[in-house]
């Protein structure tokens, strides 16, 4: 791979005697890791652990494979995955990811949270929200909302409202060449100062967002220092109430430039790509009455509510918590607790139940993804020959004596949507945007 001259140069002026080791990590392959998904019910176990890790991998899984169709399994390079392990959301808390796509730290901050609490997870590409919505929706959670915003339209709306935001920002990506060498291509010497200028204006939203006495995690998957410590920098300078908090030094990583309480993630030292990560803690004191933003309502019509309860009473063995919402005839549940959205794009409202048909209702996949095998009446287990199938769009035959209807589709033990078994044969539901061959 052959590095802009000036990168080069740069690096070696901050590294010293180190930049040899660094540059020429570039020769070597990129590192493939991925996560295992807590919120699925069957569970596997995978070689390699990366260390200090709770579901992290070293290696490669197949996007045609079961535990990736499954979404047992998320890919995700080993420093990417130090973001969210510093994040650690608690449980109940108020989340927001403001810059998601596709999906990364999102579903990882979704591990630690559990269906519990909620998560906005912002991308403002339209097309990049879309494959953020097939990766939550593959994950299986229920307590994520995917919004499609700009940072200064979701201020509009949550001021003080979150206990912790990631920013993993838009940035040089530097970190990113041995992955993706047209990551080179896009990359100049003025280009870390015109992404510092954006992450600023991006922090600036944040910060109206963040709760009194909040977390902020700002993260760059690059090493210029113009767009890590000294945006550090200008933000301790900007909110005097924010403390830096000490990122604890986990598998090779470093301290920040002049700054050890960040850390800095490269190849020649951490098994990894490149990333740069700052812990924030805000100090304002926690105001004695919450403020009360305008809460969002259900808006079924009596009708739509009996379809779903008759569906519900049929399939499902456990009662869904949150708020009912139709958009158009899609049907979502939304994590309780959530103020009124109507002035935000969004991608994705919550868990989505399902589509009215005149007088039926048919349930979503993404509502078969999202539940377990023993939250549902009625579910048909498929080989790997029958996934295949299945992935591919064709119907499958299967015992003739199961009665007519709806059942949860299961593979390897966890969910594949529903699909509708009609006289022995069980038609294909599996999205035609996502079917494949293998
Ligand atoms: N967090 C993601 C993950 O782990 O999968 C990766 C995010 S990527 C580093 C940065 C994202 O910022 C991109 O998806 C990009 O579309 C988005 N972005 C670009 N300009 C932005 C802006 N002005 N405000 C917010 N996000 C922006």
């Amino acid at each position: 791979m052959t590095l802009p001259k000036e990168f080069i140069e740069n690096n070696q002026d901050l590294l010293g005697d180190e930049a040899a080791d660094f540059l020429a990590s570039f020769q070597q392959e990129a590192v493939s890791a991925f996560r295992t998904n807590p919120l699925k019910k069957a569970q596997k176990s995978f070689p390699q652990p990366i260390p200090n890790s709770l579901w992290g991998h070293y290696g490669k899984v197949s996007g045609k494979s079961i535990e990736h169709v499954t979404g047992l399994v998320y890919s995700q390079e080993p420093a990417a995955q130090m973001v969210a392990q510093v994040a650690a959301p608690q449980k109940g808390m108020r989340v927001l990811d403001l810059a998601a796509a596709p999906g990364g730290k999102t579903t990882h901050l979704l591990s630690y949270m559990d269906n519990t609490g909620i998560l906005i997870s912002n991308e403002i590409s339209k097309k990049r929200s879309k494959i953020l919505v097939e990766n939550v929706e593959r994950f299986g959670a229920s307590n994520v909302v995917v919004t499609n915003e700009s940072p200064q339209g979701l201020a509009k709306v949550f001021k003080n409202y979150f206990d912790l935001i990631v920013l993993d920002a838009p940035c040089s990506g530097e970190g990113m060449f041995r992955k993706d060498p047209d990551a080179c291509q896009y990359w100049s010497g003025d280009y870390p100062d015109q992404c510092a200028r954006l992450q600023k204006e991006i922090l600036t939203e944040a910060m109206t967002m963040l709760a009194p006495g909040g977390r902020l995690v700002y993260s760059t998957c690059t090493w210029s220092p113009e767009e890590n410590e000294a945006v550090v920098t200008w933000l301790l300078e900007t909110y005097p109430d924010l403390e830096l908090l000490p990122v604890e030094k986990l598998n090779g990583m470093v301290g920040g430039i002049g700054m050890p309480q960040v850390a800095r993630m490269y190849p020649h030292r951490f098994k990894g790509e490149g990333q740069f990560l700052a812990h924030f803690q805000d100090r304002r004191p926690t105001p004695s009455k919450p403020q009360k933003l305008k809460p969002a309502r259900s808006n079924l019509t009596p009708e739509q509510k009996r379809l779903w309860q008759d569906f519900a009473k049929e399939n499902l063995l456990v009662e869904l918590s949150g708020l009912l919402q139709v958009f158009g005839d899609q049907l979502y549940c939304l994590p309780e607790g959530l103020p009124d959205l109507a002035k935000i794009k969004i991608a994705r409202n919550g868990l989505h139940l399902g589509t009215f048909k005149k007088k039926r209702f048919e349930p979503a996949f993404a509502l078969g993804l999202a539940l377990a095998s023993d939250q549902v009446k009625h579910s048909l287990t498929l080989t790997e020959t029958d996934f295949k199938t299945y992935v591919s769009g064709n119907t499958l035959t299967v015992d003739s004596n199961l009665a007519n209807g709806w059942y949860q589709i299961l593979v390897e033990g966890n969910g594949l949507g529903f699909a509708k078994l009609v006289n022995g044969t069980l038609k294909n539901y599996f999205p035609k945007g996502l079917r494949f061959f293998s």
